[in-house]
């Protein structure tokens, strides 16, 4: 399974890149997970358009579903030039009705419905799902293949669950969006050493950090995640291959 980051910023993105988006690819299979702002403009120097096989979302915030609008519109416009694909699944939540019914659209795309308690199998993966502590209702999720795993907080505070939800994983994903000042003052998410003390708890192999925030400097965050964690960690790279 190879992992490759497609955009690293959270709320809004650096100019000429993207928010928080991975594809994760196996044995030909193109699963986009979370599509926000910027990422149809990044994505398509990894990967046409086209190729795109399944999208998961994790949640309805805009740095997570801003280009959903766009890449329905990509299939849309292939359509009307002959050149049909088959309706894209978009796998996403229910407990939001309006945005989830957005999954859908003209026969190009189509949404399914994805829960915190259920395993869908999405082409070659097998995907578990676990509730984050954010805001609005999301979830965390772990693709595995072959008894190798890639494990996504997407957005969250610090919550217990994720600790084996994340065990012994091949590859944490996790976001650290908070300076250490800001850990309990912004809610929603986690800082570098929450993110450091998940892997270490977890027992993970490798620890990535993404939903970086665009002020400070994120070399503060890699620091903290680094002085709780014992194994790999690094700051996302945008098209870098993590194989897993
Ligand atoms: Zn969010």
């Amino acid at each position: 399974m190879k992992v490759i980051p497609i955009g690293i910023w959270g709320g809004y993105p650096k100019a000429n890149e993207a928010t928080s988006s991975f594809l994760i690819e196996h044995e030909g299979f193109h699963c986009l997970v979370d599509c926000g702002s910027g990422v149809l403009a990044s994505l398509q120097n990894f990967l046409p358009l086209e190729k795109i096989d399944a999208v998961v979302i994790s949640h309805y915030h805009a740095d997570h579903i801003a280009d959903l609008g766009s890449l329905q519109y990509s299939r849309l416009i292939q359509f009307y030039l002959n050149n049909p694909s088959p309706p894209l699944p978009i796998y996403g939540h229910e407990q939001d009705a309006e945005n989830y019914a957005k999954l859908s659209y003209k026969e190009q795309t189509v949404g399914i419905a994805i829960f915190e308690d259920k395993i869908t199998k999405i082409g070659p993966f097998t995907v578990s799902f676990c509730r984050t502590d954010h805001p609005v209702y999301c979830l965390a999720m772990k693709f595995s293949v072959d008894n190798r795993s890639v494990v996504l907080t997407a957005d969250t505070e610090w919550r217990d669950e994720l600790v084996d939800f994340a065990g012994e994983t091949d590859l944490l994903i996790s976001e650290a969006n908070l300076y250490e000042e800001h850990i309990g003052i912004a809610p929603g998410h986690m800082g570098g050493s929450e993110a450091g003390k998940l892997a270490q708890l977890a027992d993970v192999k490798r620890l990535v950090l993404t939903h970086l925030p665009l002020h400070g400097n994120n070399e503060d965050i890699l620091e903290a995640a680094t002085s709780n964690f014992n194994g790999t960690t690094e700051i996302a790279e945008v098209g870098k291959v993590y194989r897993v």
